[in-house]
């Protein structure tokens, strides 16, 4: 029987989300026997393949590349997951739209105002939206795994009914879309 094809995407955020995931300890390799991985920063594949049975994604859209990223899994994937508080609300991610002016703000801070040399705002980097973005201000989310991270029990419980064909039971305060 074809194994169940799972991503999972890091985007704003702090990979605390991933931590959780490997944290299912021997449980993973459970999982592992039902799936095939095939996109994750845990396995260093460079492009988002077609025909994607469930996307975890951990982080809040915070750059222009991160927007195209999550409008292209949308695309690709079959259940989209948000996985954490900075994909369901933005969380610490989205703190930094509290400054008035936005991205300028954001970068004169961080790279001027508090760096002690060579004070200078790079322009190698993904260009930053005016304001973090939680994923389903961008895109259809059809599951939302909330907490800060969310428990790898709580994870472990996710897969297993979408891998089953079910739909997790979250408490309903969980149940945004
Ligand atoms: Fe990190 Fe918490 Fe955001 Fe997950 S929800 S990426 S653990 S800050």
């Amino acid at each position: 029987m074809a194994k169940v094809r799972l991503a999972t995407v890091w985007l704003s955020g702090c990979s605390g989300c991933h931590m959780s995931f490997l944290d299912q300890d021997e449980k993973i390799l459970e999982l592992a026997e039902k799936v095939e991985l095939v996109y994750s920063p845990l396995a260093d594949i460079k492009d988002f393949p077609e025909n994607v049975d469930i996307t975890l994604v951990e982080g809040a859209v915070a750059n222009e590349e991160q927007l195209e990223l999550l409008k292209k899994i949308r695309s690709c994937t079959r259940i989209l997951v948000a996985l954490g508080d900075c994909a369901v609300n933005g969380n610490v991610t989205a703190l930094r739209n509290v400054l008035k002016s936005g991205r300028e703000d954001v970068l004169n801070r961080a790279y001027v105002e508090n760096a002690t040399f060579n004070q200078k705002i790079p322009t190698q980097v993904p260009r930053l939206l005016e304001r973090v973005l939680a994923l389903n201000e961008v895109v259809r989310v059809d599951l939302y795994v909330p907490g800060c991270p969310p428990p790898a029990s709580l994870i472990n419980y996710v897969l297993n009914e979408l891998l089953e064909g079910r739909t997790p039971v979250l408490e309903n305060r969980f149940k945004y879309g």
